[in-house]
């Protein structure tokens, strides 16, 4: 089934192709990292959980359309290593993370989709099938630890990708510099650290 997708102000709006539980790996990270993407698009309130997790739906990235609104897609990094978080310019939703061109995956955020209910996502990508680093969790929420078999389908999107020969997309990518299409706000040492306190600050 194909899953509508759309930032909040309805700007930048596509659809995720082809989806199914069989294809996608739907998971709450708990990190810092992504709770300080949160906060810094002021998200935070909308984008996480009580426990500080963030909802996400790993996928190839050639099952990503983006129909309007690609000049509102930025991108920001957490420090000069940090991997590529993209987001809607136009009203600060979180879109997706990715690693470099070459890693064939996309880690869709749930403040992404059209139809964020747990009927449509079940349906569309199962059950949420676990957490990942569950200790940065608020609260003295233990959610568990992250269950291999997550790790297993992970690591199986990634190599279907990589043996089909699937890279980044031009969404996110420019094929020819293997770079990001747009240049990346990249936070120095002491707007991360800035950022962080906002993080521990919630906990
Ligand atoms: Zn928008
Ligand atoms: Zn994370």
């Amino acid at each position: 089934m194909d899953m509508p997708i759309k930032c909040r102000c309805g700007q930048v709006s596509g659809a995720l192709e082809d989806v199914s539980p069989a294809v996608v790996n739907r998971l709450v990270c708990y990190c810092h990292d992504c709770q300080a993407f949160a906060h810094f698009l002021d998200q935070e309130d909308t984008v996480l959980d009580e426990h500080g997790g963030t909802e996400i739906v790993q996928m190839a990235p050639s099952r990503l359309r983006i129909d309007h609104g690609m000049d509102k897609i930025a991108c920001m990094r957490l420090s000069e290593k940090g991997i590529y978080r993209w987001y809607a310019s136009c009203c600060n939703t979180p879109l997706g993370n990715t690693g470099d061109f070459g890693m064939p995956f996309v880690g869709v955020i749930h403040s992404f989709l059209a139809e964020d209910g747990d009927i449509q996502k079940n349906a569309a990508f199962g059950k949420i099938r676990g957490a990942v680093h569950g200790r940065f969790a608020r609260r003295d929420y233990d959610p568990g630890s992250m269950p291999l078999s997550l790790i297993a389908r992970f690591l199986g999107v990634i190599l279907k990708g990589k043996f089909s020969g699937e890279q980044q997309r031009a969404i996110f990518f420019d094929a020819s510099t293997r770079s990001p299409r747009v240049a990346p706000t990249v936070l120095d040492a002491e707007e991360n650290e800035a950022l962080m306190a906002r993080v521990t600050a919630a906990a």
